[in-house]
């Protein structure tokens, strides 16, 4: 693969497809030019796993929050775990959180009520919200403008709209990141919506161990496969792969507050 320096900006280095050779996995990324990774909070149980993890790791950052799918366990608890844990010098966003409507496996009154609340954490504590929303961009739009634009930042992560929700990104000033799926030949509404994005507001991503992108579809996903997201934004906005790189890196910078 091409060298040079990218960041993953979205990775779960911690789930159990990497319980034999996490390390290897991330020896793999360091060699192949990936400088930092943000490792993306999902529940609430694993937030030591991952604190472990970026204490170990300088170049590990993690987030923390409850995703969609787990937000029928929201409560004042869950509200004060994360709070107190996003005090960690090393937590760098919220999230993952946000609205999934396409799997439901949490009630939407739950995804919503959940969602809400992590909004106003990243609000409050001034931390990047890092967002999944699957089939459901009008209400998670309706949340973050009812919050207000300039009031709270962040990122649409494993980014599966088309250039028809771009308009409502951008007022909210919010990052879109790629992942696997802008590789996919059947993504043709993403791949539209990729050369539309501002400059300043991309990033690239992997989600590990999910989606693989071309030609790696349908193994285990890992950090060092991110070349192949960039490689594709930069073929699909006609510009060169060390300039989409270098882009992401300092966006990633940007929006996390990571040091360069
Ligand atoms: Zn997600
Ligand atoms: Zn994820």
């Amino acid at each position: 693969m091409p060298k040079g320096q990218i960041i993953d900006s979205h990775a779960h280095l911690t789930w159990d497809s990497f319980a034999e050779d996490q390390k290897d996995v991330i020896a793999r990324a360091f060699a192949e030019g990936v400088v930092q990774i943000v490792q993306a909070g999902v529940d609430l149980k694993t937030i030591p796993e991952m604190v472990k993890l970026t204490e170990q790791y300088k170049e590990i950052f993690i987030g923390v929050g409850l995703h969609p799918h787990e937000a029928s366990i929201w409560n004042h608890e869950a509200d004060k775990t994360i709070r107190e844990a996003a005090k960690h010098p090393r937590v760098v966003g919220i999230g993952e959180c946000g609205l999934d409507f396409y799997y439901n496996h949490s009630d939407r009154e739950s995804q919503l009520a959940c969602f809400k609340a992590q909004i106003e954490i990243a609000r409050d504590l001034d931390k990047p919200l890092i967002i999944h929303s699957r089939d459901a961009f009008d209400d998670t739009f309706k949340l973050l403008e009812d919050v207000g634009q300039g009031k709270v930042r962040g990122v649409f992560h494993c980014f599966t709209g088309g250039p028809e929700v771009l308009p409502r990104i951008e007022a909210l000033d919010f990052y879109v990141s790629f992942s696997g799926i802008v590789t996919f030949s059947s993504a043709k509404n993403i791949q539209a919506a990729a050369p539309l994005v501002k400059a300043d507001r991309i990033l690239v991503e992997t989600d590990c161990p999910y989606l693989a992108p071309q030609p790696m579809r349908g193994k285990r996903n890992e950090p060092s496969y991110v070349w192949h997201v960039a490689e594709k934004l930069a073929q699909l906005r006609g510009a060169p792969l060390d300039e989409i790189a270098s882009q992401t890196v300092d966006n990633a910078r940007r929006l996390f507050n990571l040091p360069s």
